[in-house]
């Protein structure tokens, strides 16, 4: 999941950056209103988390301008403590939900999920596709009920495909979403990270439901149903299955 966030005071920027990687996002920071608008508009933000008191335009104005331009990615504000005229305003200029100054990064993150989970349509609090699941608040993966560590990148990824489950997903839109302006992305990063969770979620279970569609993207196949969540361990189940 990728993040805007703009702050314009630099020690603030940089700890809700770090605070916010460590969940697993990936963040952008614009240190300007006019910044925030033109990424906001540029890229397709996961949610958006705007300070009020920005140069150039306010939070306000950002978010009124997000809403005009059909960019309806969920935002959060950043307010002044006890400020309600503050959170009026940025309710009213389409913001999801506001946050006092100081805040912990904790009620931040939860906020965030809570956005996110909501989007624009209806969405389980719990990934589940097939007999994968996935937990965005606790972070944990399982196949079958068999517990599945990944690292965060991996993670981020495969909550993207089971966010769109049998979509084809191009390289260029896993790229926008999982990796965020700071990598210097190698033409064949997805490739490798795709690489790296078919030898997780798929390989260890006899299973090929993460697809390469050949010169669009992949796709996370929603397999047919005899493999159901909290099986007994597939330890032996060859890739033919399928007795349904
Ligand atoms: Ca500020």
């Amino acid at each position: 999941m990728r993040l805007l966030v703009a702050e314009d005071e630099p020690r603030m920027a940089e700890l809700l950056r770090r605070g916010l990687r460590e969940e697993g996002y990936s963040v952008d920071i614009a240190t300007s209103g006019t910044d925030a608008l033109w990424l906001g508009k540029e890229v397709d933000y996961d949610a958006i988390v705007l300070d009020v008191m920005l140069p150039g335009l306010d939070g306000f104005e950002v978010c009124r301008q997000f809403r005009q331009h059909e960019r309806w990615a969920p935002v959060i504000m950043l307010t002044a403590r006890g400020d309600v005229a503050d959170r009026v305003r940025g309710l009213d200029a389409g913001a999801d939900d506001y946050l006092a100054k100081p805040f912990s990064l904790v009620e931040l993150s939860a906020r965030l999920r809570a956005l996110i989970r909501r989007g624009a349509v209806a969405r389980p609090v719990v990934l589940q596709v097939g007999a994968l699941r996935l937990d965005p608040r606790t972070r944990q993966v399982s196949r079958a009920g068999q517990p599945v560590s990944l690292s965060a990148t991996e993670f981020s990824l495969l909550e993207l495909f089971m966010r769109h489950p049998g979509e084809v997903l191009t390289r260029s839109r896993i790229l926008e979403h999982v990796w965020d302006f700071g990598y210097e992305a190698a033409s064949n990063v997805v490739d490798q990270y795709v690489g790296y969770l078919r030898r997780k979620i798929d390989r260890p279970f006899g299973r090929a439901d993460l697809e390469t569609v050949r010169g669009a993207g992949y796709r996370l196949r929603p397999e047919a149903g005899q493999e159901a969540a909290g099986d007994a361990p597939p330890a032996h189940r060859g890739a033919r299955g399928g007795k349904g």
